[in-house]
């Protein structure tokens, strides 16, 4: 009888050890120069609320990287991705000239399939935090070589030229056999090889104002589709909000309330997903404030937000984190931004 007992349990954890076992699903959000103000903005603009008002665990990170109190996507992308601080400019290599692993590839270690979104292009500072290591984010024709060979299994978003237009001749394109290429979001719905890539442009993706597309809400619906088409395997995405930054750069606040509004619709899709798939952790951040935003006037009949900046450039401002799901208590309080990546890992690790 005990024997009997003893390969029942061999066996049970042989054939449902795996399913048991799962380890939770990740989704990190960065809404790039997505401070306190601008997320005010946005929801006064949308009548008064935004799908961050669903989370109850909220923290707040210190921003500056190794060099300057004013921190640029690159070393705070390279903080929250791995977990170190770096100089301004550089992705993936701490300050001390250490190249890092990233979550991403912590996660791939762990068997998780990986996917990464953006509204810029996907070699840009943010996105190429969690693939790249190289001294200067503007090598993005050595980035778009390192996501070629990443353990990236989906990606949206921009900047193809810098695929099959390069110095080398190279088309990256071809040379990524298992691969596939959509060029709609329909295609890469229905794409069925392990990976897939959707470029929405050809450059830098142009603003939601101008009428680009996909919305991210509905990219952010599509990968999920994607990242839960393996069973029982869990899954690392990224998703940034990335030109709410840019809004930020050229002081118009009609570019930062619609670029956070697209943002905050695919907060509504992520939260809805960790409400259906309660084995995930869903962590909303910004890697910095732009422009020093404040709200100094406007209108409380329609809710319309006015006011203005302090600079083109990023601020020092702490940012807020919101969080939910496996693990999400841990983010209350007030730390660095490589803590955010100590956190995640711990989680992925399940270790307390
Ligand atoms: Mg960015
Ligand atoms: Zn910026």
């Amino acid at each position: 009888m005990r024997l009997y007992l003893l390969f029942a349990i061999i066996f049970g954890r042989l054939f449902f050890g795996a399913a048991q076992d799962n380890s939770p699903n990740i989704i990190l959000m960065i809404g790039d120069g997505t401070g306190l103000t601008q997320i005010t903005a946005g929801m006064y603009a949308n009548g008064n609320k935004t799908n961050l008002e669903s989370f109850s665990t909220i923290g707040l990170v210190k921003t500056h990287s190794s060099n300057s109190l004013v921190t640029d996507s690159a070393a705070s992308g390279t903080a929250m991705a791995s977990g170190v601080k770096t100089l301004n400019g550089v992705i993936g290599i701490s300050s001390r000239n250490i190249k890092t692993p990233s979550i991403l590839e912590y996660s791939k270690e762990q068997k998780y399939v990986t996917g990464l979104i953006a509204t810029s292009s996907i070699v840009h500072a943010t996105p190429a935090s969690f693939y790249a290591k190289v001294t200067s984010r503007k090598k993005y024709q050595d980035i778009a070589l390192q996501l070629s060979e990443s353990e990236v299994d989906y990606f949206i978003g921009g900047g193809r030229k810098h695929f099959t237009k390069r110095d080398d001749k190279r088309d990256l394109l071809n040379e990524m056999s298992d691969w596939s290429f959509a060029k709609n979001l329909t295609a890469f719905d229905e794409a069925t090889k392990g990976r897939v890539g959707y470029f929405t442009s050809n450059d830098e993706p142009e603003k939601l104002l101008d009428g680009r597309r996909p919305a991210l809400d509905e990219g952010v619906k599509s990968m999920l589709k994607k990242l839960t088409s393996k069973e029982n395997t869990p899954f690392f995405l990224m998703v940034e909000g990335s030109q709410i930054d840019w809004g930020g750069h050229a002081n118009e606040l009609d570019y930062v309330v619609s670029e956070f509004l697209d943002f905050d619709k695919a907060i509504g899709v992520a939260v809805a997903f960790v409400k259906e798939n309660p084995d995930t952790l869903l962590i909303v951040t910004a890697d910095h404030e732009t422009g020093g935003l404040g709200i100094s006037s406007g209108n409380i009949k329609t809710f319309t937000p006015s006011g203005g900046f302090v600079t083109s450039g990023h601020t020092a401002a702490m940012v807020p984190v919101f969080a939910m799901g496996v693990g999400a208590e841990q983010f209350s309080g007030i730390y660095e931004n490589t803590a955010i990546f100590d956190k995640m890992l711990k989680v992925l690790n399940k270790t307390p």
